[in-house]
């Protein structure tokens, strides 16, 4: 899938407790979880007394371009965050991590995830006198521990989260400590490192490799830990009926170099395509190509195990800047055609095995497709290391609607025809299941199947009213 299939990514988030230059080593850890998230990022930091923030709008990069809105950040703790906006819309307010102040000192949170009940919570907040900055969810939860009357911060955390249905990933810094939290259902990952003594949380572990910190473990589903001057410790909320872990997570989302939901996100991927391979080959193909870059490790994986020659067919162009002007209509193709470019040496009069790891809308897949085929490829054959995605997400990944989500309504033959390719085949939620990791916890598949593991009546009222549009086919399962 390119970046341009419709799937956008969500958040990533990182925190760090007992480290000098917190706040320089939270910047290099965003800058590793750019891919989860481009609209804004921010660092929140304390030296004990006082708490400074700086957020802004875009990159990583851009939000600190001056050295000074690193420098400015004190202290030994800080958190930090990388948002695309999967609830409310892009503007500054929205950004995070937030930070307020109440009774019990600085409260500042960052979050990855969506929650399903977000608009009857804040109703009810709202009703009883709270006054909203942002539009966001992740709000909801800052409100509901300042208002806690309880005494002790384990327990007004423990409050406020307790009636929080769907996904958080959550890490929060006081004036004097860190919180890491994970949802009971574990939709969105989330591990611990160290580095020299300091205690780091990440969502994904590619954070730690750049400022050389040391994997720990994931947060357990459901697992609070705190970290102060007294060591850290771990709380639990009540456990689900069932754990769901994003599967999309390995298939598309986390960058191949993580280890995720314990297990690297390189080896299940590249694990995907050779259970792919064994389950819809392409028998007769000459060699395998990726559609770069999010594909490459399924397509190695398709190639070893088919005894196909893996090769370079399609080459992505990776400075494309986000402020790019998509050209007239007449010129429609061009998007596609500025961000990759087909190799006629690699693809001339070839049977080729073209792996992808998901079809949105088909739209970028069908352009590419002709790509190839213009660049002289004798047949394509698509397969598809993950099956069709057919419902939308309720947890914080944002698919477009479901009337856009090409395999919501066509069969897989007639997406074979839109897509014009000599056969199309998608790994089924089976063998998807035999090919991540196994161990204690399951895996969310709602996207492909429609069985929601967390009531999404409100989520679904909220859908409806969010893309303001006639969506009326939805059919949940459950
Ligand atoms: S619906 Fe799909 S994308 Fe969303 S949490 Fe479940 S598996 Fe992940």
């Amino acid at each position: 899938m390119s970046n341009y299939s419709g799937i956008k990514d969500f958040c990533g988030v990182f925190a760090i407790y007992g480290h000098p230059r917190a706040a320089e080593l939270t910047y290099l850890g965003l800058y590793s979880l750019q891919h989860r998230g481009q609209e804004s990022s921010g660092i929140v930091s304390s030296d004990g007394d006082s708490v400074y923030r700086h957020v802004g709008l875009g990159l990583v990069a851009d939000v600190f371009e001056d050295p000074r809105n690193v420098e400015g950040l004190k202290g030994s703790l800080a958190i930090g965050h990388n948002r695309y906006s999967t609830t409310g819309s892009t503007s500054l307010p929205n950004a995070q991590p937030m930070a307020i102040k109440y009774r019990g000192g600085s409260l500042a949170i960052a979050h990855n995830g969506n929650l399903v009940n977000s608009r009857t919570l804040r109703a009810q907040l709202e009703d009883s006198g709270s006054i909203f900055a942002s539009s966001t969810d992740s709000e909801v939860i800052l409100h509901l521990l300042a208002r806690s009357q309880k005494s002790e911060f384990i327990d007004q955390l423990l409050e406020a989260l307790d009636p929080l249905e769907g996904a958080f990933s959550l890490v929060i810094l006081t004036n004097d400590r860190i919180v890491a939290v994970r949802d009971p259902h574990g939709f969105r990952p989330l591990c611990m490192g160290s580095k020299k003594g300091a205690i780091v949380f990440a969502s994904e572990s590619c954070a730690f490799d750049l400022i050389e910190a040391d994997y720990i473990r994931d947060v357990d589903p459901g697992e609070i830990i705190v970290v102060d001057k007294n060591g850290q410790r771990s709380y639990f909320l009540p456990p689900a009926d069932k754990v769901t872990q994003c599967v999309f997570e390995f298939i598309y989302f986390s960058r191949p170099d993580s280890r995720i939901f314990g297990e690297y996100v390189d080896k299940t991927r590249r694990k995907l395509g050779k259970v792919l391979a064994d389950e819809k080959p392409a028998p007769n193909a000459d060699i395998v190509i990726s559609v770069p870059d999010s594909s490459n490790t399924a397509a190695l994986g398709f190639a070893q195990r088919a005894g196909l020659k893996y090769d370079m067919g399609l080459i992505r162009n990776h400075y494309i800047g986000r402020t790019f002007i998509h050209p007239s209509p007449a010129m429609r193709d061009f998007n596609v055609r500025i961000k990759f470019n087909a190799i006629g040496g690699v693809l001339r009069g070839r049977k080729v095995v073209v792996v992808d790891d998901s079809i949105v809308r088909g739209t970028t897949l069908q352009k590419l497709t002709r790509l190839i085929r213009k660049a002289g490829a004798a047949e394509v054959h698509l397969r598809i290391s993950s099956p069709p995605i057919r419902f939308p997400c309720f947890y914080g990944m944002d698919f477009p609607t479901r009337r856009e989500l090409i395999a919501a309504f066509n069969t897989v033959e007639q997406v074979k025809d839109y897509l014009e390719v000599d056969s199309l085949e998608y790994l089924s939620v089976e063998q998807l299941l035999r090919a991540v990791p196994t161990g204690r916890c399951g895996y969310c598949t709602c996207c492909f199947t429609g069985d929601y593991p967390v009531g999404i009546e409100e989520a679904y009222s909220k859908y409806l009213h969010e893309r303001s549009s006639n969506i009326l086919e939805l059919d949940f399962h459950s």
